[in-house]
């Protein structure tokens, strides 16, 4: 099948090209993102591949639809940044890998913890600048310390398992009870409990209505002075402004962050030469206490290899008019 893989990068085209054994598929590598403008790459491709920065509004499915793309194969678990409804009208076949390696985010989730408490990312510069001083290094042993996991699907999962090794009290917010978690001794209570009480909070739900700035100033108040908030979900998750005021008042403690609410203007790009105009991003940099990743949660070797694996079979499923499992279903999508 012609596939237009949009928004690709020399990791992408390495995992991708290993993964179409035997070039059975025509992949066309395009660097820029898909968007409105950029659709007409498109043209002459029955299917495109793209990834959660590039636009999949409306206008931009409508404009390759038209093209004669139908399917959108998705390089992403996540897919809130796709108009069902407008994919559902055009007809388009959506795809996606659900599950690529739960592993590579919730151990990015366990090592933002540790930085964060043991000022690795100081500690770091210190050395370097031959400053031996540990003043300001002070950490906490995480044995004993309440985490509280909201979203204990695949990922938030992981994420208990990893801490529960360190000794920590777990507790849990879901719309369902995972049994994995249960058997780890997961306490599952309401959110206003687990802010109450814990002294790390890690995001792990998905971005749907329900869970838009779920993390805003109401919830912040409920919070325990000091806590660590850690989000490597999605960054509609937190209210960014409120977070900040957060860490102003001490009640946020540490912050780290792999995604952020407007990451599409900055992530995956080199911006090194620029001005960043983002200020309420620059703000957040200004913290001691606060460490930011740009998205990079799942970027370990295993899950490049399964997210193009995946992505392979999902157009072979397609094209030979295989019911994939990997499909979403838009009857069954809330949005
Ligand atoms: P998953 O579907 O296995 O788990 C999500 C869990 O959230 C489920 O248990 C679900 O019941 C729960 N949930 C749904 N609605 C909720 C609500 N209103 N409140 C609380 N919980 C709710 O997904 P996963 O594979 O564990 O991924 C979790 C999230 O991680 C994804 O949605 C994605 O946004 C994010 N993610 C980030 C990266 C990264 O690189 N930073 C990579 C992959 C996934």
């Amino acid at each position: 099948m012609k596939v237009a893989v949009f928004n690709t990068k020399s990791y992408d085209r390495t995992f991708l090209t290993a993964a179409n054994v035997g070039g059975q598929h025509e992949l066309v590598f395009f660097e820029p993102h898909l968007t409105l403008e950029t659709s007409v790459l498109a043209a002459g491709f029955p299917a495109v591949c793209a990834f959660v920065n590039d636009c999949l509004d409306a206008k931009t499915l409508g404009a390759i639809a038209e093209k004669g793309v139908r399917l959108l194969a998705l390089r992403s678990a996540g897919f809130n940044h796709v108009d069902l409804a407008a994919a559902k009208d055009l007809d388009l076949t959506l795809l996606r890998v659900p599950a690529y390696s739960p592993y590579s985010v919730a151990e990015h989730a366990v090592a933002m913890i540790l930085s964060l408490n043991r000022k690795i990312h100081r500690a770091y510069n210190r050395v370097r600048e031959g400053n031996f001083a540990l003043d300001g290094l002070l950490g906490f042993d995480l044995h004993g310390k309440t985490v509280g996991i909201v979203g204990t699907g695949k990922i938030g999962a992981i994420t208990a398992q990893i801490l529960h090794g360190f000794g920590c009290r777990l507790l849990g917010y879901d719309v369902f009870q995972n049994p994995d978690c249960l058997a780890l001794g997961m306490e599952y209570v309401a959110l206003p409990e687990l802010f109450a009480t814990s002294d790390i909070v890690s995001l792990h739900c998905p971005l749907i209505p329900e869970t838009y700035h779920l993390i805003g100033a109401e919830a912040i108040e409920q919070m325990k002075p000091g806590m660590m908030l850690i989000n490597t979900s999605r960054g509609q998750l937190i209210d960014t402004k409120a977070v900040t005021k957060g860490l102003k008042s001490g009640i946020i403690g540490y912050l780290g962050l792999d995604v952020y609410e407007q990451e599409t203007d900055l992530f995956f790009e080199d911006l090194s030469n620029q001005v960043i105009q983002d200020d309420v991003f620059q703000r957040l940099l200004t913290f001691p206490n606060v460490l930011i990743t740009g998205h990079q949660a799942f970027f370990t070797e295993e899950a490049l290899k399964n997210i193009a694996e995946t992505t392979i079979a999902n157009i072979t499923d397609f094209e030979q008019g295989r019911p994939c499992p990997n499909q979403i279903d838009f009857a069954q999508v809330k949005k």
